[in-house]
């Protein structure tokens, strides 16, 4: 059974995509898909030994080798164009690592009409890369789950509209949910992160202005966000 958050990223799949989940580790959501009869096809990619090795066993395991193929690859390198692969997960890294998967390999990209993104952290960076590579924002989740918050993005290939400031580091579906709980706890705790670094900074001999600079201003726009809330 696959965790709340896998559930929610495997629920963002359509009805008989090919999907390359790429840092797939045990293949548990491409395994699930299959096993549900989701999905036409699956590639389980992963850079790392270890969980290239787990995924193969558990696609063996469940007997889905017909379904789900393993590969051993850095990033979006395991998908061939015969693949016909149209829906590209990543999930469980962070922002900036995902953005670095997808530029680096922008040409496996053609095809893909869908990309399901998992951020742990960096969501903005991931929005932005978005937004200049022609993918619309079309649902997002935020979740609590054994104590960490995760955002899930949704995004299909079609015009691009311009997200701002506030849309690039909150979400524009998130922001369309307010007031969420969930989305209170995180931004409250970050920005109890940036007093702590400006408290810091002000103590310290050498004070980088730029840097103090920017973070009042995210403290000001979470601010604005949260009072916006209630
Ligand atoms: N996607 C699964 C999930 O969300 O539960 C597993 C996440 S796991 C924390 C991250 C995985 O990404 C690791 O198994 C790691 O080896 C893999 N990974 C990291 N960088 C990668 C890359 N450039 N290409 C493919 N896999 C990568």
């Amino acid at each position: 059974k696959l965790s709340e958050r896998l559930q929610t990223v495997a629920s963002f799949v359509k009805l008989n995509a090919r999907i390359a989940d790429i840092g797939s580790d045990h293949a548990y959501l491409p395994v699930s898909l299959a096993k549900n009869n989701q999905i036409s096809f699956a590639i389980a990619g992963e850079v790392a030994k270890g969980p290239h090795q787990n995924a193969t066993h558990e696609i063996i395991a469940e007997g889905v080798q017909k379904i789900v193929s393993s590969r051993l690859g850095d990033g979006l390198d395991v998908i061939s164009p015969e693949d016909q692969i149209d829906t590209v997960v990543i999930a469980g890294m962070g922002g900036t690592l995902i953005t670095q998967i997808l530029e680096r390999q922008k040409n496996k990209l053609k095809g893909v009409t869908d990309l399901i993104l998992q951020p742990n952290v960096g969501e903005q960076s991931v929005r932005n890369w978005l937004m200049h590579h022609d993918y619309q924002i079309k649902a997002e989740r935020i979740l609590k789950e054994d104590h960490h918050i995760y955002e899930i993005i949704v995004a299909e290939q079609g015009k691009t509209p311009t997200y701002s400031e506030k849309e690039l580091l909150f979400g524009p579906q998130i922001l369309q949910t307010l007031p969420n709980n969930i989305f209170e706890e995180k931004w409250q705790a970050e920005l109890q992160r940036v007093k702590n670094a400006m408290s810091q900074m002000q103590r310290s001999q050498v004070v980088p202005e730029e840097r103090i600079i920017k973070l009042n201003h995210k403290a000001t726009l979470i601010k604005e966000v949260l009072t916006l809330e209630d």
